[in-house]
């Protein structure tokens, strides 16, 4: 099976520093027993909030990172062989299900339009999950909440979500944060002193202006705190730079010297 599984046991006060309205937006939510789907570049900070939010809720989360071979055995669960013969085991979603916790299907459009379809009817006011193979027709306990995310980037444009999916969900869109939240997550994050830090996020920013490039995604919060913490062990800052906010970016020699150049006039 792969399934990654993320069980927060609600007690290590997790840091998030909001961009806006979202923690108040998403507590209504959970207090209407809404569904939400999160909408955001790679590395923004949608599964922190995620999990800060269950913390904040005392909720227990479950954590699917959707891939195109997900099943919908894989999110409900299945019969296993074991020495006393076959027996079920409950999946992620069916977990949430039952003790009233959180499930964030990570880059939701990468599952299987068919795995997906089990969401449906836990994500409008029925809030049930059929098993079919148990026979069981689950209520959902009253604090499971339902949140997938997803990157717009240009291929997922294609991919999408099916309408009669999508418009079950309240939705959210995040984005990179403004330069001095970044400034304060970076810094929080990487233990960085201030002004390195500052000069990280512009360049930051300067890296996601750059328009003119085949980039499918611009250097985000998380390239930027793993580029401080080279920094701060030592690494040289612009090689810290080139290893974080250029090379992963892409595989073409052009853009990656496009980027080296932009990090040269930086730093
Ligand atoms: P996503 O799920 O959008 O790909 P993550 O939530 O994994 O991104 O964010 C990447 C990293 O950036 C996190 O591990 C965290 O260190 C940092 N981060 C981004 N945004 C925030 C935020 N608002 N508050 C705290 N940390 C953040």
């Amino acid at each position: 099976m792969t399934v990654e599984i993320a069980i927060n046991n609600a007690s290590n006060n997790l840091y998030y520093e909001p961009q806006g309205n979202e923690v108040e937006l998403f507590t209504h939510a959970y207090n209407n027993q809404l569904p939400v789907l999160i909408k955001g570049p790679t590395g923004c900070g949608k599964t922190r909030f995620i999990a800060a939010m269950a913390e904040k809720l005392g909720r227990p989360l479950y954590t699917v990172s959707c891939h195109d071979d997900l099943t919908a055995a894989d999110l409900v669960g299945r019969h296993l062989i074991g020495p006393e013969g076959t027996y079920w085991q409950d999946g992620p979603l069916t977990k949430a299900v039952r003790e009233g916790g959180i499930c964030y299907l990570d880059e939701v459009v990468e599952a299987r339009k068919d795995t997906t379809v089990v969401l449906h009817p836990l994500a409008d006011d029925r809030r049930v999950l059929p098993i079919e193979r148990t026979g069981e027709y689950l209520e959902a306990a009253p604090g499971f909440m339902l949140v997938v995310s997803y990157n717009p980037g240009y291929q997922n444009l294609i991919k999408g979500m099916k309408p009669s999916t999508r418009q079950r969900f309240m939705a959210m869109s995040f984005d990179y944060p403004s330069e001095d939240i970044e400034a304060k997550i970076v810094a929080q994050e990487s233990g960085a002193p201030m002004e390195l830090v500052e000069q990280l996020v512009r360049l930051g920013t300067a890296l996601r202006n750059l328009k003119d490039h085949d980039l499918e995604e611009a250097a985000s919060t998380r390239l930027i705190i793993y580029a401080a913490k080279l920094v701060v062990s030592g690494v040289g800052i612009k090689q810290a730079c080139y290893a974080a906010m250029a090379e992963p970016l892409s595989d073409d020699e052009a853009t990656v010297a496009a980027l080296k150049t932009v990090i040269d006039a930086c730093v």
